[in-house]
């Protein structure tokens, strides 16, 4: 039976990027991806913040950058635009994914391509927790392993099979948003990412033009109307400046619909995201940021604290819940709290689309570092164009804007 010390499951850029750390940190660590390759098909907007990059060392190779942007314009349901400014990149996210997945096979990590976990059996010496042995499908199967790092995105498929929690969020109906988007031509920008909050064609959600390299853009949406998705985005596209440009398979996609997507958990992170032997990273763990779904810089990061915590415990010769709750400890103390802002969220999506307009019209044209006079500023300027909004919950939906920026792991 093949061992190791840590199991990966999932090569996302959770996945990933636990095996570069834990490879780095001298633990024999195999990766196993349900996939036949890294990367594809690929689920995501594809950008990421220049924070984001600093925060986890990442030194982004340019074969993997597409675009360098200057940041989110937010575009409200009367067409007013207000900007978060701060730089980025729009990946080529097959390609960031692989680089990953490579830098983690240099460290050491063993890759296993068409392996999917569907059984794992708990390992016991002497009444004492000792690892997992983990079955699927996949010619390496049964792995043995001290503990596994569940990155198997919104699958979660370790804390299904283990059942970590009764109450566990995803198991128990905890919801998911779907996302789908157009590859695009000869689209015009300014190197902004442009997000419109238009309820009309996404519920609670939004859309976005997101620029890559050559006039190319990813045009999609996130809706919580899933069986609306593709027929929303259509008609988004249809009733703005994008209807006449040409839709293209990305170029990853060589057969099928040239709509690509999928679906982002909503319903904040996991009770429990630490178990014997085992600690649940990335979207498996319910990351995401929740005004615009951003999950990469979470996934990557929290893959950091795993790896961590992976070290410390076989070291310490302990691989029990108790010994693992510092995962939780180390991300729970970094990570901006989820439900303050999903209350503003919650807040932003009461309002009619007239509401947002006049609260857009109060913003700052920069809303990325408002400060306490900025925040005053909007509520005067409340005061005066429509008083009775400024009992509506408008704070903490400002809030929200604020916290989906990049130093709070918003994109
Ligand atoms: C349409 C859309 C747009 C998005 N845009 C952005 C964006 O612009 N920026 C951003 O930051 N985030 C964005 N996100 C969210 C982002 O894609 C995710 O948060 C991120 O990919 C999470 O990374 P992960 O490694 O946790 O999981 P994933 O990227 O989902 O990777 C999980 C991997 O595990 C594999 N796997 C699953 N089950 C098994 C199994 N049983 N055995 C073996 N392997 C398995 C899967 O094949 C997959 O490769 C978007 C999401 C969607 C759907």
């Amino acid at each position: 039976m093949a061992t190791c010390d840590v199991l990966v499951v999932g090569a996302g850029p959770g996945g990933g990027n636990a095996a570069l750390q834990c490879a780095r940190l001298g633990l024999s660590t195999i990766i196993i991806e349900d996939h036949s390759e890294v990367g594809t098909p690929v689920h995501c907007g594809e950008c990421i913040s220049e924070i984001a990059c600093d925060n986890l060392n990442l030194e982004l190779p340019d074969e993997v950058i597409s675009k360098q942007v200057n940041g989110i314009r937010v575009i409200f349901p009367d067409g007013t635009e207000k900007c978060l400014t701060e730089r980025g990149y729009v990946l080529e996210k097959h390609l960031f994914e692989r680089w990953i997945a490579e830098e983690a096979i240099s460290a050491g990590a063993n890759l296993h391509l068409n392996h999917k976990l569907t059984s794992m059996e708990r390992i016991e010496e002497n009444g004492k927790f000792s690892g997992w042995k983990c079955d699927g499908k996949g010619e390496n199967f049964p792995i043995s392993t001290k503990i596994v790092i569940d990155a198997s995105g919104v699958a979660a498929i370790c804390s299904k099979i283990v059942k970590i929690d009764e109450d566990n969020k995803l198991n128990s109906g905890g919801k998911v948003v779907a996302g789908m988007q157009y590859e695009m031509l000869e689209v015009p920008t300014d190197d902004y990412l442009d997000f419109y909050i238009w309820p009309k064609f996404a519920e609670k959600g939004y859309l976005w033009m997101i620029p890559k390299c050559d006039g190319r853009a990813n045009v999609g949406l996130v809706t919580e109307d899933r069986p609306m998705a593709k027929k929303s985005l259509d008609d988004f596209i249809e009733s703005t400046h994008f209807k006449d440009l040409e839709q293209v398979a990305p170029p990853w996609k060589n057969k099928g619909n040239p709509a690509f997507g999928g679906t982002i958990p909503i319903s904040g992170p996991f009770e429990n995201t630490h178990y014997d032997g085992l600690m649940l990273v990335g979207d498996a763990a319910g990351f995401t940021s929740p005004l615009f779904e951003g999950g990469s810089h979470l996934a990557l990061k929290s893959a950091v604290f795993a790896a961590q915590t992976a070290f410390s415990a076989i070291s310490d010769g302990d691989l029990s819940s108790n010994k693992l709750s510092k995962y939780s400890d180390l991300w729970g103390a970094e990570f901006p709290p989820y439900d303050k802002i999903l209350r503003g969220k919650n807040a932003l999506f009461e309002l009619t689309d007239e509401e947002m307009s006049i609260m857009a019209k109060c913003f700052p044209d920069e809303m990325s570092d408002m400060g306490i006079s900025g925040k005053a500023m909007v509520g005067f300027r409340l005061i005066i164009r429509k008083p009775s909004l400024f009992f509506k919950k408008i704070i903490p939906a400002m809030l929200a804007f604020g916290y989906s920026r990049a130093k709070y792991y918003g994109w």
